[in-house]
């Protein structure tokens, strides 16, 4: 292997800069050379490619967001734009890809393997919601994100006695609203995996409120459905005053956490060296807490499951 791809795609999240800084320098350490691919698959088929050194990537590892750009590309779902991708790769004499993003991007990805390009597929969104891994990059800077928010609106939740109703994000999945709401003290936390009733949610509320709870933090993930609705349902049931919070772009950026620049990096390092052993058409995860490689198909499979043990400790916490 003398030349590498690389591209982002999909939704963008913090810690992608650090993974794609990592792919360079392990490439340019090993004397491979690194094309950057822009926006996606758009930018593959359209050729928007650049020669990437190693100060390419200087001054990124603390960066949110990605510096290829990223984008979700219609023509690229087309066949015969499928063979394009693999023939514009070839040309450009890329022997090896390897695609940051959601499971939509991995589903790209298998095109191109299909076409007898190697890929490795790296787990890069802020929902954490591709099976196969229990991390994706970009999850625990959102946490941390959503969690500061949190510690903001207590503050005036508290002085003004009210209820608050905040809105995270996490596309069908409750993984983002479950762990921040658990870190920050959530009264209660809405997640699409669990049913809920919103007497159940007005009863807790009063119970809280009688006992002289100055402020109460329910968090609704955004599958759920509308946090507007669900604040003036419990207005009109609780009399409560209740305001609404939606959280929106500010979780998908950021500089990214301690935690998120090193699972990057180590997997943007693990991508290079696979792709030079030979051992592509592959995805990484984090598998009991460990880097490990999986068939890309993992990524297929059901959903990421939600943490059952830590959704029932929410409960017990915030009787
Ligand atoms: P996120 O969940 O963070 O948004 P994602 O990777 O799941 O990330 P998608 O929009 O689903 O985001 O996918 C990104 C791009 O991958 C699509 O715009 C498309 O170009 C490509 N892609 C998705 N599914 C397929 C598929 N079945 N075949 C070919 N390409 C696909």
């Amino acid at each position: 292997v003398t030349r590498i791809g690389i591209l982002t795609s999909g939704g963008d999240a913090p810690g992608m800069n650090a993974c794609i800084r990592a792919v360079v320098r392990t490439s340019i350490y090993n004397d491979i050379k690194v094309t950057g691919i822009m926006r996606g698959y758009a930018g593959l088929l359209s050729g928007e490619y650049l020669a990437m050194d190693v100060g390419s990537v200087g001054d990124i590892i603390h960066r949110g967001g990605t510096i290829l750009r990223t984008a979700r590309s219609i023509e690229f779902m087309e066949s015969s734009n499928q063979d394009k991708g693999a023939e514009m790769l070839g040309q450009a004499g890329i022997e090896g890809l390897i695609v940051i993003g959601g499971d939509g991007s991995f589903r790209g990805a298998m095109k191109l393997m299909e076409r007898g390009i190697p890929v490795v597929c790296i787990p890069g969104t802020i929902d954490n919601d591709i099976p196969g891994t229990e991390y994706t990059i970009g999850f625990d800077t959102a946490v941390n994100t959503v969690l500061d928010a949190i510690n903001k609106i207590r503050d005036t939740a508290t002085s003004h006695d009210r209820t608050n109703v905040i809105e995270v994000m996490g596309r069908s999945s409750g993984h983002i609203a479950l762990q921040a709401g658990l870190a920050g003290g959530a009264e209660s936390i809405l997640v699409p995996e669990v049913p809920f009733n919103i007497d159940d949610v007005c009863a807790r509320l009063l119970r809280g409120h009688e006992r002289g709870k100055l402020h109460s933090i329910i968090l609704v993930a955004e599958g759920v459905g509308s946090a507007v609705k669900i604040g003036e349902s419990i207005e009109a049931k609780t009399g409560l005053e209740t305001r609404v919070t939606i959280l929106g772009h500010i979780q998908r950026g950021g500089s990214p956490t301690a935690i998120d620049r090193l699972w990057a990096s180590r997997m943007g390092s693990r991508a290079v060296e696979l792709i030079l052993r030979g051992q592509g058409n592959v995805m990484l995860s984090v598998h009991k807490g460990q880097l490990a490689e999986k068939n890309l198909e993992e990524a297929f499979k059901k959903s990421n499951e939600l943490d059952m043990a830590l959704y029932k400790l929410s409960g017990v916490l915030s009787i």
